[in-house]
């Protein structure tokens, strides 16, 4: 193995397996500073910077255990990876909003930049774990340093922080690794198509009956699956950044090599203990 596959495997396996939210060292950000609206997902209107009327004093849910039941699925989908403990611990200090509510209003608005700086962490981490070019991997570990800086910075300067712009080489690296993958993946079990006779970006498959089906190294990105019935279907080496899988049906599914699959899209997808996973992510408590 060369030096380059090593570094892939130790580092970015590593930092993508530790981008868990840790509620405990959080003051309950989720739970106050985003705005959302009334849903299936979420029984109330609630305001961004307004607490949840079930977060509690110690910021912890006082439903946590029945958030279905009463209304409250897409909290069990919610996963912030860390970015939560990252603004109260590390941006203000252990300084709670309640005790220092002078801090609240710039608090709130830090945590939706700070989460979106951990989700492209978490993309280009994943990215570096996998076998690229030497000049790829290179490209990718200076933009995850960046990234990682950022993180880092004063309040004020993450407020500064221009995302969609931040978005722009993210996304690239994480197309030509894509490709890369998935380009290595056709030619070992179907040398005779390229990697673009499996690009279904953007498909609308909502509902659509696909159980069983060969879907390997098929590039889904932004694709609508709600619903959709993959049952038992192989969906190694899938690129799945932006799927919507909303209720689609993941039992005996193989996902265990998908690219860029998230903790929140299988939260918030029907599956069983049969579902094959990447080990960076978990089997939902609410699965059958
Ligand atoms: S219901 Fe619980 S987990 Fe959901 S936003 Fe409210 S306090 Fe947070």
């Amino acid at each position: 193995m060369s030096e380059v596959q090593k570094m892939d495997y130790t580092i970015g396996k590593k930092i993508r397996e530790s981008l868990q939210a840790d509620c405990q060292s959080c003051f309950g950000l989720c739970c106050t500073a985003l705005n959302i609206a009334a849903s299936s997902d979420f029984a109330i209107n609630k305001a961004a910077g307004t607490p949840c009327p079930n977060l509690q004093s110690n910021f912890s849910c006082q439903i946590h255990s029945k958030l279905r039941d009463q209304g409250f699925k897409g909290c069990t989908v919610f996963d912030c990876l860390g970015a939560g403990q990252k603004v109260s611990q590390t941006t203000f200090h252990g300084q709670d909003w309640r005790q220092y509510p002078e801090t609240s209003e710039k608090m709130f608005r830090v945590f939706p930049i700070m989460e979106q700086l951990y989700e492209m962490i978490a993309y280009v981490a994943e990215a570096i774990s996998y076998k690229v070019s030497s000049s790829l991997f290179n490209k990718l570990q200076i933009q995850l340093e960046q990234l990682q800086r950022a993180t880092e910075l004063e309040a004020d300067a993450l407020l500064a922080i221009d995302i969609p712009n931040f978005r722009l080489p993210v996304n690239s690296l994480l197309l030509e690794t894509s490709e890369q993958i998935r380009q290595s993946l056709i030619r070992k079990f179907d040398n005779q198509k390229s990697s673009r006779e499996y690009d279904y970006r953007g498909v609308d498959w909502i509902g659509k009956n696909l159980k069983g089906k060969d879907l390997r190294a098929t590039d889904l990105r932004g694709s609508y699956l709600i619903a959709a019935n993959l049952q038992n279907a192989d969906l190694r080496g899938v690129d799945f950044i932006g799927v919507d899988l909303r209720d689609a049906n993941l039992r005996g599914a193989d996902l265990s090599t998908s690219m860029f699959l998230t903790q929140m899209q299988i939260n918030s997808a029907q599956g069983n203990h049969q579902t094959k996973l990447p080990s960076h992510l978990k089997h939902p408590s609410h699965w059958e």
